[in-house]
């Protein structure tokens, strides 16, 4: 058997087109436009690219879009202030503070900050709660993106053995309490393994979902799945260079020898990847929609 495909791109492309003609009709109905900012501090390479791609989307959809360029030794004072300006500012319904931050700024005195109705990246500890007890207003983006790659593509979540390999907070502990609501496109049986695991095979060899965010190349290889599992690989890791100088990456998962056991498979690049943008501007379509009832 060789795995159908999920493909990242295709769907997220179709939310996009969603999203252009919600936007469009929030502009038309209500005079409304989505406001996002972007605040990056310092010139770290991969969050450069990271924001600008938001931005990139942003405008590409129709919003109202602002960047924030902060030198890397703004003073965690004046961040804060950023911050409260956005809070207050009514063109701007998402705010996004751009990770890791400088050593000697206080993360998560900054993530406090942000109101939890402009939290579009669903850090903030109030939306962490609202998702814990089943009253999501934000997802953080990447596992939601994940949980749509499931919805659209067919997959049964509903009594689904799922198991999750990593415990973040932005990727497997949000990913395994969303799976495990009593709702639509969730109601899973899920186990979240870790470091600490005991015997990781006997879980992963279980799993109906397997879905893995280790940040370790090709941690989980075909003999760790059984046929027919459905695997969402987060993993984003640069194992060296092209010829033509970009960035080689793979996956948490052994996807070629993986292919051959499993009903379905995300690739990398191009499974999870391109969805986590695309959540984020979900988000703040929603922000605007509960900000003006
Ligand atoms: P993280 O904070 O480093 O967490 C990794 C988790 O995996 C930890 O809970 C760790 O366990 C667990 N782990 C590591 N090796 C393991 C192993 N051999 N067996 C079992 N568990 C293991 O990583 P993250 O931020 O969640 O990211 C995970 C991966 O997803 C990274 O490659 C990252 O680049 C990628 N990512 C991609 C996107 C996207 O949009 N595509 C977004 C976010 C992250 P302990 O807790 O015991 O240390």
């Amino acid at each position: 058997m060789s795995a159908k495909i999920i493909s990242g791109t295709e769907i997220a492309s179709q939310i996009r087109e969603e999203i252009k003609e919600e936007v469009k009709q929030l502009k038309e109905k209500h005079g409304l436009i989505p406001g996002l900012v972007t605040i990056i501090v310092g010139k770290n390479p991969a969050s450069v690219s990271y924001v600008t791609a938001k931005q990139k989307t942003a405008k590409e959809l129709g919003f109202y879009s602002v960047q924030e360029d902060m030198p890397e030794d703004v003073s965690e004072e004046t961040l804060l202030s950023l911050i409260e300006k956005y809070n207050k500012d009514p063109k701007i319904h998402g705010i996004l503070v751009q990770l890791p931050l400088p050593k000697h700024i206080n993360e998560t005195k900054v993530l406090y900050a942000v109101d939890p109705d402009k939290d579009v990246d669903g850090f903030h500890p109030v939306n962490v709660g609202r998702l814990m007890i089943g009253e999501a207003r934000f997802y953080p983006c990447t596992p939601y993106g994940i949980q749509q790659l499931l919805v659209r593509s067919g997959v049964q979540i509903d009594g689904a053995e799922v198991v999750v390999v990593g415990r973040s907070n932005i990727v497997g502990k949000p990913i395994g309490m969303m799976l495990v609501q009593k709702a639509k496109g969730a109601n899973a049986t899920v186990t979240m393994c870790h470091t600490g695991t005991k015997n990781l095979t006997f879980h992963t060899k279980r799993a109906d979902i397997l879905i893995v965010a280790a940040g370790r190349p090709k941690a989980i290889t075909a003999d760790m799945v059984k046929e027919g599992v459905v695997v969402i690989d987060v993993g984003v890791n640069r194992i060296g260079m092209t010829p033509e100088g970009k960035a080689k990456l793979c996956g948490d998962v052994d996807f070629d020898g993986i292919k051959e056991k499993a009903a379905a498979i995300t690739p990398v690049p191009g499974g999870v990847g391109p969805m986590t943008i695309t959540m984020l501007m979900l988000n703040t379509v929603k922000a605007v929609k509960l900000a003006h009832g």
